[in-house]
């Protein structure tokens, strides 16, 4: 798909439209990472380069009170993806972005979390540096910190954890879970998997296939830091039925290790309201 299939994302006469046939110098584009959603967690450098906005290309993981911040005259594009259709093509988004960069529009280009983690900002430095475009970068929490945080799983802890490997829970290609599994089931670390939810039966089982536990704890931690965020624990063995009982949907990381296990000592409260599993509800 090429980006004029996307020119109604631009009104007509716009700089950067296809239409403008001016020489100025490139517009400098902003990689801003907009934390996980609660706005709270924005950086400061991130909230002036909202306010200071005047055209933002934005993702589908960008929370709607982080747009508050932008000017009420800033030209906002979305040009996000469903987790269900993360095939949108990249190649467009870059194209549109340096289209308008180039025709010396100064770029806002918002992701949620970090954009270097599983944000592909790393492909769109490259083509703004291959373009000789200039860009800054403003880093931003990524969804794994705000959900420790938010639900008392630190992600490193002396008597647990000693490594933190942050991982994509699905392939690029589609052709199956092709993860480092022995790595991923190293003992003493805390895994943390984005992206992974629809295939988490077949995560959990490949962590146990590959020497973990089964009663290693693990949780899922659905719209981290956001109102309706929700948390649910259980071990390896038994996460799979309770995403499926709970309804768990996307976004939600999965986090596996001996720290998953501190929640109900940081957070008693919160663990003694979780929602009971289907089988200690029918007993209650
Ligand atoms: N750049 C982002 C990650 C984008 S990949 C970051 O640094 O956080 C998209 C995945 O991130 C989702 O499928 C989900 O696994 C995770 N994610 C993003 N925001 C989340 C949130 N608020 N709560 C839980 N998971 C989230």
């Amino acid at each position: 798909m090429s980006v004029m299939e996307h020119s109604h994302w631009l009104a007509p006469g716009w700089p950067g439209d296809g239409t403008a046939t001016d020489d100025r110098p490139p517009g400098l584009v902003t990689l801003v990472g907009a934390g996980p959603g609660d706005p709270e967690l924005l950086t400061l450098k991130a909230v002036k380069a909202l306010q200071a906005a005047k055209l933002v290309l934005y993702d589908h993981l960008v929370s709607p009170a982080v747009l508050d911040f932008l000017p009420p005259g800033a030209d906002r594009v979305y040009v996000g993806k469903e987790s269900s259709r993360h095939t949108l093509p990249q190649a467009s988004i870059i194209e549109l972005m340096l289209r308008l960069a180039r025709s010396g529009r100064a770029v806002l280009r918002l992701k949620g979390g970090d954009g270097y983690i599983f944000g592909r900002g790393g492909e769109e430095a490259q083509a703004l540096a291959a373009a000789g475009i200039p860009f800054t970068v403003v880093p931003g929490l990524t969804a794994a910190q705000g959900a420790a945080a938010s639900v008392g799983i630190p992600l490193t802890h002396r008597d647990h954890a000693c490594a933190l490997v942050l991982a994509t829970g699905h392939t690029r290609d589609e052709r199956g879970l092709d993860m480092d599994w022995p790595m991923l089931a190293r003992p003493r670390q805390t895994v943390v998997l984005y992206m992974g939810v629809n295939n988490l039966p077949e995560i959990c089982r490949q962590l146990i296939a590959h020497g973990l536990p089964g009663d290693t704890p693990a949780a899922l931690v659905e719209k981290a830091t956001l109102p309706d965020e929700r948390c649910i624990t259980g071990t390896l063995a038994d996460l799979p039925q309770l995403a499926l009982s709970h309804g768990v949907k996307p976004p939600a990381l999965i986090m596996v290790g001996g720290v998953v296990g501190l929640r109900a000592q940081l957070m008693p409260g919160a663990a003694l309201a979780r929602i009971p599993r289907e089988s200690e509800a029918a007993q209650a």
